[in-house]
């Protein structure tokens, strides 16, 4: 492909609209094209790497015994409502109808209509275990659509859905999908950490999430691992052992329930002064507002609410701090001040943190304004914990007990264990070997395909550009002639083009009439792999080899530069 040819607009500036990386680079390389928030143009560099990075995909899907079919984007509300998705799933859903006022949506995930595609088929428990999957577009109308490709409302995905018999034969595909993934990543040249997640709203008991770990990372993922053994876990998700197990009041001279006095002290970092307490020491108070309705979280003081963990907690679909009007009207208490006592119960759902569990003579809100109750303890009977907190780096691995340490993710992938969520609704079912029916075992196995375009960016990038991992680069090498009006220089950069495209390898010549110095850095913010430089050495028959990765440079004879190219090109594909 000649550059002058291309169709591609590279920017000098970053656009002012982008916080990651991948997205500033993305926009000012000339990859993608905003059309409205979280809606892209995949220009043709991009389809490249997109095309490529399914092609990998999907080979390895393939082998794994997966077969690919291409569901319905547009899908009728029937299916959801069967599902009970309907009424349930947010505002993600983009909602609409059609012109004989049918309810439609746009496919954000594909669990409803596959359910039905193979319930309609597979009639035997002869035709399981099943594996399908598609490439192809969704549609989620995300609340923070933001970082360009990360969190697209329209992005790519390679979905698949698997459908067994039973519970063992899910493990065993799970354990195929799990080793297809990390096979898929590093294809890509993406070195991926597999950790335990929650499931949210596609849910399911068992998911394990794959994260592209990265120093940039804007990914909204913190991943909490331990060094010393396997585990490792979405924030979401993770547990751990706390350095202080049990508090006790009593060590600040604090052993008999009493009222007293805090002036302004809304918060817990004000109270621990004002009291000289630890904030270990104080159960603190946190208010809510899920799905319309009043909540309100006691947990450590010295310990934060995790919201996903919550809201699996209160099996709510939305949750939301309480503003300060409604703490007064809602449960009474001026703000900085509430806690689960004096609370009425049946308008108020109260949740115990698992950290609350052991706290001895504490500090306590909910006597008064201005006023807080020391040397309290939990009535006895209180017995319901749940696990609501953030886990914090530093505190104790839940396996083997050695300090937990913390790092940011993109996830990139995402599998499942749905068994039957949705067979069971749905009256998804085989008949088994009794002649019974059966509603199917099902897992599901999510790729963010233009995600991982622009996590390997997040990955691999310096301040000159992109440096495309081999294996997804839009083009491997970029023939550079320094001056393209010079004859000599001309005939054997195209010469050398001729030659490594007849090899299969993915060449463009840059033909502009233009400054090599436009030319070099349009090569290093694109990121082609490879770099060779047609220039006034080519007058003793060498040219300039440029590897982008590691910014090596040597002077080859052509025939020895196309032999390296070829080389490179074959190692690392
Ligand atoms: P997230 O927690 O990031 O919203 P998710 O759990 O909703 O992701 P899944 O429903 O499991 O995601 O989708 C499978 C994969 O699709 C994810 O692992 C991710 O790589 C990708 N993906 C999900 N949402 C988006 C999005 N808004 N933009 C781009 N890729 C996405
Ligand atoms: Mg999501």
């Amino acid at each position: 492909m000649k550059m002058s040819r291309l169709f591609v607009e590279t920017k000098r500036e970053f656009p002012n609209d982008a916080e990651a990386v991948s997205h500033k680079l993305l926009v000012r390389a000339g990859f993608i094209k905003k059309l409205t928030n979280g809606i892209y143009t995949y220009m043709p560099l991009a389809k490249r790497v997109l095309s490529k990075i399914s092609d990998i995909v999907r080979e390895e899907m393939n082998k794994s015994g997966a077969q690919e079919l291409l569901m319905p984007f547009v899908q009728p509300a029937e299916v959801w409502q069967k599902s009970g998705r309907w009424q349930v799933y947010g505002k993600e859903l983009l909602r609409c109808k059609d012109r004989h006022d049918n309810d439609m949506c746009l496919a954000p995930t594909h669990e409803e209509v596959i359910t039905s595609v193979v319930s309609d088929t597979v009639h035997s428990y002869k035709d399981l275990p099943l594996n399908v999957y598609q490439i192809a577009t969704k549609f989620r109308d995300e609340i923070r659509a933001r970082f360009g490709l990360l969190r697209g409302r329209e992005f790519i995905m390679k979905d698949a859905y698997s459908f067994h018999t039973s519970q063992e034969d899910l493990e065993r595909e799970y354990k195929v999908m799990a080793q297809t993934y990390t096979n898929i990543f590093k294809r890509c040249g993406l070195e991926t950490k597999v950790v335990q997640s929650d499931s949210g709203a596609i849910g399911g008991a068992v998911s394990h999430e794959y994260m592209v770990l990265t120093d940039t990372a804007v990914g909204e993922n913190d991943v909490f691992y331990c060094e010393h053994c396997d585990y490792s876990a979405n924030s979401n998700h993770a547990i751990s052992i706390l350095p202080e197990e049990i508090t006790d009041g009593a060590k600040y001279g604090y052993t008999k329930e009493e009222i007293v006095d805090t002036p302004n002290t809304k918060t817990i970092e004000e109270l621990a002064k004002f009291l000289k307490v630890n904030a270990n020491c104080i159960l603190k108070a946190v208010a809510y507002i899920y799905d319309s309705k009043p909540a309100i979280v006691m947990i450590r003081g010295d310990k934060e609410v995790e919201e996903t963990k919550l809201m699996n907690a209160l099996n709510a679909l939305e949750i939301r701090p309480m503003e300060d009007s409604e703490v007064r009207d809602l449960l009474g208490f001026e703000p900085g001040f509430i806690s689960y006592k004096n609370v009425d119960t049946n308008k108020v759902k109260v949740l115990f943190d698992n950290t609350t569990k052991g706290m001895k003579n504490f500090v306590v809100g909910g006597v008064g304004s201005d006023k807080h109750l020391v040397g309290a303890n939990l009535e006895e009977n209180i017995k319901d914990f749940v696990d609501i907190s953030l886990v914090k780096e530093g505190e104790y691995c839940p396996i083997c007990h050695k300090p937990l340490k913390v790092t940011r993710g993109i996830e990139v992938g995402n599998i499942f264990q749905l068994g039957t969520k949705y067979s069971a609704p749905m009256n998804a079912c085989y008949t088994d070997e009794q002649g019974q029916l059966k509603p199917f075992i099902m897992g599901c196995y999510g790729i963010g395909v233009s995600r991982t375009m622009a996590a390997a960016i997040e990955k691999y990038h310096d301040e000159f550009g992109i440096i495309w991992p081999m294996a997804i680069a839009p083009y491997q090498v970029d023939i550079v002639p320094v001056n393209i009006d010079d004859e000599m220089q001309s005939k054997t950069a195209y010469e050398i083009y001729e030659e490594l495209t007849k090899q299969g390898i993915e060449v463009i010549i840059d033909d502009r009439i233009d400054r090599a110095g436009v030319k070099f850095k349009d090569s290093e913010l694109i990121g082609f792999p490879i770099r060779i430089t047609v220039g006034k050495t080519i007058s003793e028959g060498l040219v300039e080899y440029k590897t982008r990765l590691t910014g090596d440079m040597v002077k080859l004879s052509v025939k020895d530069a196309i032999n390296k190219a070829i080389e490179d090109v074959k190692k690392s594909s």
